[in-house]
């Protein structure tokens, strides 16, 4: 159970003083429903005030704050002028104007010869001194009302930076007194100070420099929430090491059959890899492994050679895709190579219904079917296996640590191999996965050719029109990827849907439509239709992004290509590099094009290494949209940003390697403390794996 102190910072923020439910609900798009969410909301400027000059030597535009005394209202005839107050320091008048009042306020706040302190910007006007509308007139008794710095915060419409102010504060003011959980030698030497007083200075800047990153009391913040992460992982590797697995050790007999009738040869990388993986499938511990490679590199043949040992061996074996099209995928081109060899495959996915269903899952109980593919539906609804003792994962940034832990409780003394097409940089790998073992392939059959890509303004479509026109009716096929218009997935569609109708206008029945919002199966067989070839052209919004494999598209349009990320385009432009035929990608952008738009689309053009891509894409971006997508589990991060805090995550994944050694159950003083960062930043799942047990 979460820690009573923290239960005001997990209270709706609308027991705050203040908000009510209009203003949640503005909050919650802002930065979301709990209190601890403000807190989180860290600032982004701050407004100095403290410019008190004699307000003779006041420049044009300045932010002026000072202690003026009222002389003379000049009391606007028509509603149409302003309301005008003269007020005066030692040194000069200055008048302020307000618009649209008629005063019956002004007059009682103002009243003549009485002294206020205001603050707002002077505009010299016919060589006399004004300023519209003060930002803030305080009673000349109480200047400490004046905030002579005010910070400033990310905003959105409906609420104002006085307002956040206000209740951040408030929020600030119930932190309660936490314990500290940071060792005391890490705290000298990074000049930490405790969680409060770091996030009450992250909260009040009092120059420009403390809204950076790199102060030590923002760095304390963001270590603190990556230490959390390094032990929630580290947490589960722990519980997953502790079991002892299934040896799986054959001799290989499949995996000869398997090769000899394939029209190629293993590339180096697949074969190193398959051998990682085997040597810890024999080991009697259990797997949990992850393979990274690149779209094309060959990934499915090394989950199959894989999967065969353990089927040689008289066990199961199961792989999960993201999507249906995908099971589909991997189902087609699996299923027709363990047909070779006399092995047994099924698909299950959420489509298999009736009598049909209920043979399969007999299948699997009988032990009868080897290998099952299958969504994660495969772990979610009631199938029994016989003996599973292997699992693939395939695509898993699609799926978020809770999916993790529920495979592992499914599956139970499996072997667990994690397969993702999207290369991530190291730094990456390590907040995700923490220190799982992974195999890399990193080298591209070597038939592959490479992609032209060109990059164009999207003015230039017609050419693109007329050029794919001709291609198309010499049997090239093709993508046409439509935007991604802010993060609706409504406009998506109209973008793509009308863009699918104006193609029509001109390649007629050779174009085709997919996009999320699809039924399944309108999906499925679109894509049959696409593959069979009988569509050309296929628009789609991004839903094609994962996986999907049709060797003879060759061609890659991709509309507005400024709004997607690096690892997207990458991953769009694996699509045409299934076959060896020579194939190009067009990027059209439009404005405005950012430089950071700019310069990915320049590493586009100029490297197919996912590698070099996603460190560019972190460099460019920060961690937290490295996959361009809220879903991808790496967007996590409330402070951290692991272009900046790498340094910190480093240190934080060796901390939290000794704790575990030293303390596994978290139960001495410190690992109690522990227990409450890790409420505090929400990794109550791996709290929860130790009642698991
Ligand atoms: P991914 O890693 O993207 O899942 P796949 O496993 O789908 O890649 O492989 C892409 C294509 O490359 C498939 O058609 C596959 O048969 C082929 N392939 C795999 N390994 C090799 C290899 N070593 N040489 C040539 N072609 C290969
Ligand atoms: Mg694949």
């Amino acid at each position: 159970m979460r820690p009573s102190i923290l239960n005001p910072l997990f209270a709706s923020v609308d027991t705050l003083n203040g908000i009510g439910s209009r203003f949640a609900s503005l909050l919650k798009n802002l930065c979301g429903t709990k209190v601890v969410d403000l807190l989180w909301h860290l600032p982004s400027g701050i407004i100095d005030r403290r410019c008190n000059i004699p307000l003779i030597s006041a420049q044009n535009g300045q932010l002026w704050t000072g202690r003026v005394r009222v002389v003379e209202h000049i009391i606007p005839h028509t509603r149409k002028q302003p309301y005008r107050i003269v007020v005066e320091d030692n040194s000069e008048q200055l008048i302020l104007i307000f618009f649209k009042t008629f005063g019956d306020n002004l007059s009682k706040q103002f009243q003549i010869g009485t002294e206020k302190i205001i603050s707002g910007k002077i505009e010299i006007f016919n060589r006399s001194l004004q300023m519209a509308h003060p930002d803030y007139i305080v009673d000349a008794a109480f200047p400490e009302r004046m905030p002579l710095i005010e910070t400033v915060y990310p905003l959105t419409a409906g609420i104002t930076n006085k307002m956040l102010n206000k209740q951040i504060f408030q929020a600030l003011q119930n932190f309660p007194d936490m314990p500290e959980w940071l060792d005391e030698r890490l705290m000298k030497q990074e000049n930490f100070s405790s969680f409060k007083q770091s996030l009450w200075q992250a909260h009040h800047p009092q120059k420009f420099d403390d809204l950076s990153p790199n102060t030590p009391f923002r760095r304390r913040l963001a270590y603190d929430e990556l230490l959390a992460n390094q032990l929630s992982l580290a947490i589960v590797r722990q519980k997953l090491k502790k079991q002892k697995g299934i040896t799986i050790s054959s001799q290989g007999k499949l995996k000869q059959q398997l090769l000899q009738n394939l029209p190629f040869k293993l590339t180096l990388a697949q074969q190193r890899s398959i051998a990682e993986i085997e040597n810890d499938m024999q080991s009697d511990f259990r797997m949990l492994r992850l393979l990274q490679g690149d779209v094309g590199s060959g990934k499915t043949i090394v989950a199959l050679i894989t999967m065969l040992n353990a089927v040689e061996c008289g066990y199961q074996a199961a792989i999960m895709a993201p999507t249906e099209i995908l099971a589909q995928q991997h189902y087609e081109s699996l299923s027709q190579l363990c047909n070779l060899i006399g092995v047994k495959t099924a698909l299950l996915t959420g489509s298999v219904k009736g009598k049909l269903r209920k043979q399969l899952l007999q299948d699997l109980t009988e032990g009868n079917t080897q290998i099952l593919i299958g969504t994660h539906a495969l772990f979610t609804e009631d199938v029994t296996f016989k003996n599973l003792a292997y699992i693939i994962v395939d695509e898993q940034h699609r799926f978020g640590v809770k999916q993790r832990l529920s495979l592992s409780q499914k599956g139970e003394l499996c072997d667990v191999l994690v397969m993702t097409a999207t290369p991530i940089p190291r730094t990456l790998v390590l907040t995700q996965y923490g220190d799982m073992e992974y195999s890399k392939i990193d080298e591209l059959p070597s038939e592959r050719k490479p992609v032209t890509t060109t990059v164009m303004p999207i003015s230039k479509i017609h050419d693109v029109v007329t050029a794919l026109e001709k291609r198309l009716k010499d049997g090239t096929q093709a993508y046409w990827v439509c935007p991604l218009v802010e993060e609706s997935e409504k406009i998506d569609l109209s973008a793509a849907t009308e863009r699918y109708q104006s193609l029509q206008k001109i390649y007629g029945s050779a174009v085709g439509l997919v996009h999320g919002k699809m039924k399944e199966n309108e999906k499925n067989a679109v894509m049959e239709k696409f593959k069979n070839g009988s569509i050309k052209l296929l628009v789609s919004t991004t839903v094609i992004e994962v996986g999907v494999n049709v060797p003879s598209a060759t061609i890659m349009i991709v509309e507005h290509a400024e709004r997607f990320g690096l690892a997207q385009l990458h991953q769009l432009r694996g699509r045409i590099k299934r076959g060896n035929q020579a194939s190009s990608c067009i990027l059209m952008y439009g404005y405005p094009l950012s430089d950071v738009a700019r310069q990915r689309l320049n590493t586009m053009k100029q490297t197919e290494d996912g590698f070099i891509i996603a460190e560019e894409d972190l460099k460019l971006r920060g961690g937290g949209e490295i996959l361009g997508t809220r879903q991808s589990g790496f967007n996590n991060f409330r402070i951290a940003d692991l272009s900046i805090h790498s340094d910190l995550l480093q240190i934080a994944y060796k901390d939290a390697a000794m704790i575990i050694n030293q303390d596994h159950e978290l139960q001495s003083p410190r690992g109690q403390n522990l227990r409450t960062l890790l409420y505090l930043f929400e990794q109550d799942e791996a709290i929860r794996t130790y009642k698991a047990g």
